[in-house]
């Protein structure tokens, strides 16, 4: 900690760099350091970088407004990198064009996280957001009620709001601890996800009729086209939440969806209920994340993916 300490000091152009498509978890950490960085150290010039936009049901967090996007920065020259959630450094996307030769600090909680920083803080926890709680503890940094929402969202996000595999007795801690600090639980929880767009709930009306169980694999399985997409007049966003409510019936121990991007492309997600480690197929991709949630993208189809997939299964 003294480590990251002296460096941070040491520096005076700072970029935080948080994952493409960002989730709570990214937003909610990028936040808390940016805001708590900001408070303890105003004459530094400190940045919040994402490629992509901060999605709606994040956005009533305060303090998502100063995050920026690539296009806002116009000297980049950094001294120093912070990257937070993110598994490898090519998951920030475009915004690694910035850096430069900047020393590389890399925050994370991903078990495929190849240890790509100067320096690494990369622990098998919750969340993100869960270790930036005591990072920012160890800097000596306040946390404030702004600080504390964004963590408490990012704990919700990457936990299933405290349902998951990975929640232990530190991590309610550390919600009792922002709750005493003023975070209101149900505001969070309500503006998070009880604010879906209409595109959303169609989204995952049409994978819950059209999702495919494979049955000698405990496999259930949704593929949504680009031109899918579009005719319920959505956007990626709106896909957000599918993988998990594939794993919801009673016989699925593994889900995959797969979403085709405007290039073609495909993103696919994966989770497991119980001992499947979706990490390790997900690798098969160029992928990544956790034993029971993980992503890749890919330029194979659809077909190839569902096909390499049941044969790693
Ligand atoms: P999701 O399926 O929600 O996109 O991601 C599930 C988990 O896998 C998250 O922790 C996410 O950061 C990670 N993940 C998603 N896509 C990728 C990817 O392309 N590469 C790597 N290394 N990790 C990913
Ligand atoms: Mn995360």
């Amino acid at each position: 900690m003294i480590e990251i300490k002296d460096k941070i000091e040491q520096s005076s152009n700072i970029i935080i760099a948080g994952h493409i498509n960002p989730d709570g978890d990214t937003v909610g950490a990028g936040l808390a350091l940016l805001l708590g960085l900001e408070n303890k150290y105003p004459n530094k010039r400190i940045d919040f970088v994402l490629q992509d936009s901060v999605p709606k049901n994040i956005s009533f967090l305060k303090g998502t407004e100063k995050i920026k996007k690539i296009e806002d920065i116009v000297n980049p020259n950094y001294d120093l990198a912070i990257f937070v959630d993110s598994a490898t450094v090519e998951r920030v996307g475009k915004v690694e064009r910035l850096m430069g030769d900047a020393f590389k600090i890399n925050i994370d909680h991903h078990i495929s996280n190849p240890k790509y920083g100067d320096i690494n803080i990369v622990e098998d926890i919750s969340s993100t957001s869960e270790l930036m709680h005591s990072i920012l503890k160890g800097l000596d940094i306040e946390i404030t009620l702004e600080m504390g929402e964004a963590i408490y969202l990012g704990l919700v996000n990457d936990t299933g709001n405290f349902a998951h595999s990975n929640v232990t007795n530190k991590t309610f801690l550390v919600a009792s601890e922002l709750m005493r600090l003023g975070v209101n639980n149900n505001k969070i929880v309500n503006d998070f996800f009880k604010t879906k767009s209409l595109q959303r709930m169609k989204v995952l009306g049409k994978a819950l009729s059209e999702m495919k169980f494979i049955q000698d694999k405990n496999l259930m399985y949704f593929n949504l086209s680009y031109e899918g997409l579009k005719n319920l007049d959505a956007i990626k966003d709106d896909t957000e939440g599918v993988v998990e409510e594939l794993l919801n019936y009673s016989d699925s121990e593994v889900s995959l969806f797969l979403r085709e991007d405007e290039t073609g492309k495909i993103k696919g997600s994966m989770r497991s209920k119980h001992d499947i480690d979706v990490n390790k197929i997900a690798g098969i991709f160029g992928g990544g994340g956790h034993i029971k949630a993980a992503g890749f993208t890919t330029e194979l189809s659809p077909d190839e993916i569902l096909k390499r997939v049941v044969e790693n299964l």
